[in-house]
């Protein structure tokens, strides 16, 4: 899995487990789920191209380094995404946001578009698409495809959760996409859940469940 980074940081795997358990309440699952966001941000942002400038501290000039100023895009894919989105978004506040909106088929496991949003020029941009779950691995397959299309040409892909199926198959379909997340769980159940996982993102964030 040589695509793939899980990212062991104390912090995270302990927050992690806080966001797993079955009575972790909706607030507290979404402060959680910021709370992780902004530190899986700054992994996925750690190769980001550099360039120095010189500037003037109170005592001299120096030459230091800064962001190269290649633009950035965040695509959430709906509706879970959002939840990691604002957090990426706080840390980065000048990216451009798109929306990808895809449901699973709950008979054939397959995703179906039924929104498309994203800046303009992607192809410029350094996107990083976010799903809090990487499950079967074909929604988020479907996702980049659509990105590439759309004219994406540097994508990473940031995740909560990932099964070992889903990461087999967006690696496979997209080898040239970087996957994060903060955990490779077991496997996937029957019906498609992460196990051990924490049940539906969508549900436990927004409490529609
Ligand atoms: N989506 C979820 O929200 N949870 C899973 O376990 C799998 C997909």
């Amino acid at each position: 899995m040589k695509n793939l980074k899980v990212v062991d940081h104390p912090l995270i795997q302990h927050k992690l487990t806080e966001l797993r358990k079955v009575s972790t309440p909706t607030n507290h699952f979404r402060t959680l789920l910021r709370e992780i966001s902004l530190l899986l941000a700054y992994e996925i942002t750690s190769s980001l191209p550099m360039k120095m400038k010189t500037i003037e501290t109170p005592l001299e000039k120096m030459n230091s380094p800064t962001l190269s100023g290649k633009k950035l895009a965040l695509i959430s894919i709906l509706r879970a995404g959002n939840g990691l989105l604002d957090g990426v978004l706080d840390l980065i506040p000048s990216a451009r946001v798109g929306y990808v909106g895809l449901y699973r088929d709950e008979k054939t496991l397959r995703p179906v578009q039924y929104y498309f949003k994203v800046p303009s020029d992607l192809k410029d941009r350094i996107v990083i698409a976010v799903d809090p779950m990487l499950a079967t691995g074909h929604s988020a397959s479907e996702a980049i495809e659509l990105l590439k299309k759309a004219g994406a040409k540097n994508i990473r892909f940031l995740c909560l959760l990932a099964a070992p199926e889903g990461v087999e198959i967006l690696s496979n379909q997209h080898p040239d996409v970087p996957i994060v997340t903060a955990a490779l769980d077991r496997q996937l159940n029957d019906i498609g859940y992460i196990l051990p996982g924490l049940g539906d993102a969508g549900d436990r964030m927004y409490g529609t469940k």
